[in-house]
């Protein structure tokens, strides 16, 4: 009789010590300072083009280690653009200055002639939408984990979401459907199959600017091949920006960014750029001896 109350007691005592290990890094994150700040007069950003501008952007990190050099460029309303280059060129850290993750240190960057620095954070955010490359995902229920994207979504948008990101067949095959729970505790689900998730959530969200981070590590073929479309099929009506690991993936982008050492070294087509044969065609070719 005392064998299964104290066995409870065991569980409910680990689960609790499990969440005060939770709610301490929970305090400790809430605890840490911001390094960005709206302004006294911030207004709400209005976006009804989408054009992105850098104008002379430079940025470190730390002050002796200048990060971006003196960047411009302007990514027009509902164009494809790809920022690409070498490992530590800088393509992560223009992306986090877009999301005012941090402050520039020198030059403006502005969505729709409005500099993010007179803006507040929170409109900036809600018209921005990112596919990161590792995409969290909550012990929740699959659909929960998307809904996240806008959590007063109706069943059909989150269908129409699902349908987008090329996810209604895998729920299918999942042992509860999209009442499946995943995360760390539940089903694991693999890097593209993450990303989907990330893309159905950003679909939901539907913000006039959108950013894919691709991932690094290789996916299945059939993975990608699904990411990619879903991607075409999000891109087509907003403005659109994607690091790009791998050019192969980028080859139809309007416009390709390439940074080398914090510069913008050129930019253009894929076949203006190749035709130029700089640091576009250098990577290009080295991609495609390593892909032989
Ligand atoms: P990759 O293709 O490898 O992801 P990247 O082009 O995206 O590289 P960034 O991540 O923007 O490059 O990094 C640019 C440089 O800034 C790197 O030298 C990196 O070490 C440095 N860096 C990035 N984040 C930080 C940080 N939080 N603090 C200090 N230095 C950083």
């Amino acid at each position: 009789q005392i064998f299964m109350p104290l066995n409870f007691l065991g569980f409910v005592y680990r689960e609790i010590r499990g969440s005060m290990a939770n709610i301490d890094k929970m305090f400790s994150l809430l605890d840490k300072s911001s390094s960005v700040s709206d302004a006294e007069d911030a207004q709400e950003l209005t976006v009804s083009k989408g054009e992105i501008r850098f104008e002379h952007v430079s940025f470190s990190y730390r002050e002796d280690r200048p990060i971006l050099k003196n960047v411009s460029f302007t990514i027009f309303p509902g164009q494809k653009v790809a920022i690409v280059g070498a490992s530590g060129a800088g393509k992560s850290t223009l992306v986090k200055l877009l999301f005012r993750f941090y402050d520039v240190t020198a030059g403006d960057i502005s969505i729709d002639g409005q500099k993010i620095r007179s803006v507040t954070q929170q409109s900036l955010r809600k018209h921005l939408g990112i596919v990161p490359q590792d995409t969290v995902l909550f012990n929740d229920t699959l659909i929960e984990n998307i809904r996240y994207g806008d959590p007063s979504a109706d069943e059909s948008a989150i269908e129409s979401a699902l349908e987008t990101a090329h996810l209604s067949q895998f729920i299918e095959l999942l042992p509860d459907k999209g009442d499946t729970r995943v995360g760390e505790r539940g089903l694991k689900l693999s890097g593209g199959e993450k990303q989907r998730v990330a893309i159905a959530r950003a679909v939901l969200k539907n913000p006039p600017i959108m950013v894919f981070d691709e991932a690094t590590s290789s996916l299945d073929s059939g993975s990608e091949q699904a990411i990619m479309q879903a991607l075409s099929a999000l891109a087509s009506n907003h403005t659109s920006v994607m690091i790009a690991h791998r050019l192969s993936t980028i080859t139809d982008a309007d416009n390709i960014l390439v940074l080398k050492n914090g510069e913008l070294a050129e930019q253009g087509s894929h076949h203006a750029l190749l035709a130029q044969k700089g640091e576009y065609a250098r990577l290009w070719t080295l991609q495609q001896k390593q892909e032989d």
